[in-house]
C-alpha cells in the first residue's frame, strides 16, 4: 500500500480508502451481510488500508453501527474514521452535538478522526453557519470529539472555492474522475484546495462504479489496444492517483475480487506515473463517452449562476448518467438527493424560468432551456411525492438513533 501525507497535519493515509456505503447484501439480496462486511474491511486493513469513510445516511444508519463492530478487537487503533454531519437533520445548534454524540456511540469510539459536513451546497452551508456550525467544529476539536474538520460537496467550482475559504478545514471530499475534470469542483477545484493546503479525498473515482465493470464495446476496444493490460476500473483509479494533489481515493467496495484488484492497483498508484501514451488513451475513452452522452455539456459552469437556482451542469451530468449507464438506476435517486431538496437546497431543472441567460453564456451553444425541459420531464416525475417520504424516513432514522443511544448501555 502507498501512503500520502495530509498537508496540515503530516498524517499518513493509505491512497485507497474504504468507502463503507455499499455493504454486501444478505441472503436473497435483502438486508446486509454484516459478518461479510466486517471480514472485508478487516482484511483490507490487514493489507494496509487505514482510512474508512461512512455517514449516517449510508444504509439508513446501519453503516456506522456495523463499522463500530468491525473496528472492535483492536482494529479501531489501526484506522482513521471519517464520518459526516448530515445538514438535513440539523435544525438547531444542539442537534449538532446530539448527532455527533450518537455517532461516537454507534462507532464505539471517543473521537472521529475526519469529520465532514455532508454534501454541502451554498444554501445548506449558509443555514448551518447561521446555526453555529463553525463554532461547533471549533468546540468539538477542542474537546477532542473530532480531530480534523472537512466537508464533502458536489457543488459548482465558484461555490466550492467559497466554502474552501470559509474555514480552516484540514480536508475536503470531492467527486473526481476522468469524466469530471470540468464538472463540480473539477481539476481547478482540486488544485485550488491543494494550494490552500487541504488534503483532498476523492469520491466517485469510477462515477458510481460506471467507469468500471462492463463498459460499452467501443470503449473496451480502446482499453484492449493498450500495451499494458488493466481493467476499466484500474484505468480509472490510476488516472485519479496520477494527480499529486489527491490524498485518498475512496472506493465503495463490497466484493472480495474488487477489493483484491483495487489493493493491487493501489500498489502502483504513484503520482505522475501514467505515460503520455496512457493518458492519451484515457483521453480517447473520454471522447467516446462524451460522444455517447445525451447532452454535450462539458460542465464548464459559464452558464452559472442561474437566477432561478437551477444547477445546470449538475442536472445535465446526472441526466447523461441516466442514459449512458441505463443498468444503473441510481442517477434518478442521486438527482432527487442533489437537486430535489432531499439533502439540502433545491436546484432541479423544473425551476427554470426560461430567461435565456444561460444560453448566451454557453460556449457549446446548447439549447439549455429545451434540454432542461427534457431533464425535468424524464427525471422529475414522482419527485414531489418521493422526497417527503424519503425525508420522513431520514427523520425517523434520526429519532431512532437518539432513542437507541438513550437505551443502550454507555460505552
Ligand atoms: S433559462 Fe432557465 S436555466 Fe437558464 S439561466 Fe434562465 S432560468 Fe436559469
Ligand atoms: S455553459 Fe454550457 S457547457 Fe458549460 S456548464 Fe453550462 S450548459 Fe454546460
Amino acid at each position: 500500500m502507498l501512503y500520502r501525507t495530509v498537508p496540515k497535519t503530516g498524517d499518513r493515509l493509505s491512497i485507497l480508502g474504504f468507502g463503507y456505503m455499499r455493504l454486501p447484501s444478505g441472503k436473497g439480496g435483502t438486508g446486509i451481510d454484516e459478518e461479510r462486511a466486517i471480514r472485508q474491511l478487516r482484511s483490507a486493513i490487514d493489507r494496509g488500508v487505514n482510512y474508512v469513510d461512512t455517514a449516517p445516511a449510508y444504509h439508513l444508519g446501519k453503516s456506522e453501527r456495523i463499522l463500530g463492530r468491525a473496528l472492535e478487537d483492536g482494529y479501531r487503533d489501526r484506522v482513521r474514521i471519517a464520518t459526516k454531519l448530515p445538514p438535513w437533520s440539523v435544525r438547531c445548534r444542539e442537534d449538532m452535538d446530539r448527532i455527533l454524540d450518537g455517532q461516537l456511540a454507534a462507532l464505539k469510539t471517543d473521537h472521529i478522526d475526519y469529520y465532514l459536513l455532508h454534501s454541502l451546497q451554498p444554501e445548506s452551508f449558509l443555514r448551518l453557519k447561521n446555526l453555529g456550525v463553525l463554532e461547533f467544529l471549533d468546540t468539538a476539536k477542542k474537546d477532542g470529539r473530532i480531530v480534523n474538520a472537512g466537508f464533502s460537496t458536489h457543488t459548482t467550482l465558484p461555490a466550492f472555492r467559497e466554502i474552501v475559504d470559509a474555514y480552516d478545514w484540514t480536508f475536503c471530499q470531492i467527486q473526481y474522475n476522468y469524466l469530471d475534470e470540468q464538472n463540480q469542483a473539477g481539476t481547478e477545484g482540486l488544485r485550488y484546495a491543494h494550494e490552500k493546503n487541504l488534503a483532498v479525498m476523492v469520491m466517485e473515482p469510477l462515477r458510481g462504479g460506471n467507469l468500471g465493470g462492463r463498459v460499452p464495446d467501443e470503449i473496451q476496444a480502446i482499453w484492449d489496444g493498450a500495451g499494458v493490460k488493466r481493467s476499466p476500473a484500474a484505468w480509472g483509479l490510476r488516472w485519479v492517483w496520477n494527480h499529486p494533489e489527491v490524498t485518498v481515493v475512496l472506493s465503495g467496495m463490497n466484493d472480495e475480487a474488487h477489493i483484491d484488484e483495487n489493493l493491487k492497483t493501489a500498489d502502483e498508484g504513484y503520482p505522475g506515473s501514467l505515460t503520455p501514451g496512457e493518458l492519451s488513451r484515457i483521453g480517447q475513452v473520454r471522447e467516446v463517452y462524451r460522444r455517447l452522452m445525451k447532452v454535450g455539456c462539458t460542465g464548464c459552469s459559464y452558464c452559472m449562476p442561474c437566477p432561478a437556482g437551477v444547477d445546470i451542469p449538475g442536472c445535465f451530468s446526472l441526466y447523461n448518467d441516466h442514459y449512458l449507464f441505463p443498468h444503473n438506476r441510481m442517477a434518478k435517486f442521486q438527482y432527487f438527493g442533489r437537486h430535489g431538496g432531499l439533502m439540502g437546497g433545491i436546484s432541479y431543472a423544473g425551476l427554470c424560468r426560461r430567461c435565456g441567460k444561460c444560453e448566451k453564456a454557453c460556449p457549446q451553444h446548447l439549447p439549455v432551456r429545451a434540454l432542461l425541459s427534457d431533464v425535468s420531464r424524464e427525471l422529475e416525475p414522482g419527485m414531489r411525492f418521493v422526497i417527503p417520504v424519503l425525508k420522513g424516513g431520514l427523520w425517523c432514522m434520526d429519532q431512532a438513533a437518539t432513542i437507541r443511544r438513550f437505551i443502550s448501555p454507555r460505552r
